[in-house]
């Protein structure tokens, strides 16, 4: 597993999925992430949810043609339950049916409710129809937890929390925070909501596409992930629901993104851990011997292959100076070439 990541409009070849996939494949990658998918919204042929304006024709149709001539795996990334693309002139009549998480101080944000039914049979809804439209190889959910330890604190969660409980809570969201009486049922009853979710989509990929590779992008330490973000990823390795593990191992450090990938594949069991590698994420900007040298150590450290983030005009750039293709020249430096 060789991939990248590519948020729509980062591409550079003004999009073109042919000339990017050409030069990727040069540079020695073997797999693609196109963002397809943002929340509600579509950049590909969807049925009954709104299509990215910008789209033009289909780009994930796009990207599998210039992908699978050149035998390269298409990997579908949805980034789930956020709202930043959704038209403002829609957004008032899709949130009346579809509720947003709110902060434990009432404030309310771009998230949809993770634990809302209508919210999840919405994505798996999506989901199932990509899967059974197009020849992906794999479908790559980011997000798939809640953004901090401050959401959410919706009425929907207080009631769903309160029959799950069976007995009502008095002081909302006091009893429930940091510090109250029922802060660690809360925080497993959120995490369980989490895991279902990620079993449910597990379940319909299956029927609808049995042979695609579901991964997900993680939070690379696990108590944040089990704590603030209800994200418990060991369980889903222990459990098989999913097939391929990528955390988001940013970090300028070669030596913390192997002792991270070391202490993930250990967890992660028999799935197989590709580690994310953020050469140019908020913030970070990798010089080509960098990147280099971050494959060589999440391969070091027990991964399977890594995922970049993210293609984008200042990564082709440096792939460019990397003669043989960034594994080969990664190789090349664990040997001590
Ligand atoms: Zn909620």
């Amino acid at each position: 597993m060789e991939g990248v990541w590519e948020a729509s409009g980062s591409s550079p070849y003004g999009g073109s999925w042919e000339a990017a996939c050409a030069v990727l494949q040069a540079a020695g990658f073997d797999a693609v992430f196109p963002c397809v998918q943002y929340g509600p919204v579509a950049r590909w042929d969807a049925s009954g949810i709104p299509v990215s304006p910008d789209m033009g024709g289909d780009p994930l149709q796009a990207c599998l043609d210039a992908a699978h001539s050149r035998d390269m795996a298409v990997h579908a990334w949805v980034v789930l339950w956020k709202l930043s693309w959704l038209d403002p002139a829609a957004s008032d009549s899709f949130r009346a049916i579809h509720p947003t998480q709110v902060g434990v101080d009432g404030s309310p944000s771009d998230w949809l409710c993770p634990t809302d039914p209508a919210n999840r049979a919405l994505e798996i809804r999506i989901l199932r129809e990509m899967a059974e439209r197009y020849p992906l190889d794999g479908l790559n959910l980011d997000f798939v937890r809640f953004p901090d330890g401050d959401h959410c604190y919706c009425q929907g969660c207080r009631t769903r929390f309160e029959q799950h409980r069976g007995a009502v809570v008095e002081d909302w969201p006091r009893e429930v925070y940091f510090g109250g009486s029922l802060h660690d049922e809360y925080w497993e009853w959120r995490r369980s909501a989490i895991t279902s979710f990620v079993s449910q989509v597990s379940e319909v990929l299956s029927e609808a596409s049995p042979d695609l590779v579901l991964s997900v992008d993680v939070i690379p330490d696990t108590s944040e992930a089990r704590g603030n973000c209800g994200q418990d990823w060991p369980a889903w390795c222990r459990d098989g629901t999913v097939d391929l593990l990528v955390p988001m191992n940013y970090t300028g450090s070669a030596d913390s993104l192997a002792a991270w990938t070391r202490l993930q594949a250990g967890i992660a069991g028999e799935v197989p851990v590709a580690a994310g590698i953020g050469a140019f994420s908020t913030g970070a900007e990798m010089t080509a011997p960098q990147l280099v040298e971050q494959v060589g150590a999440a391969m070091d450290a027990g991964a399977v292959g890594w995922v970049v983030f993210q293609y984008c005009d200042r990564l082709a750039s440096i792939l460019g100076e990397i003669s043989g293709g960034l594994g080969w020249a990664a190789d090349r430096r664990r040997a001590g070439g």
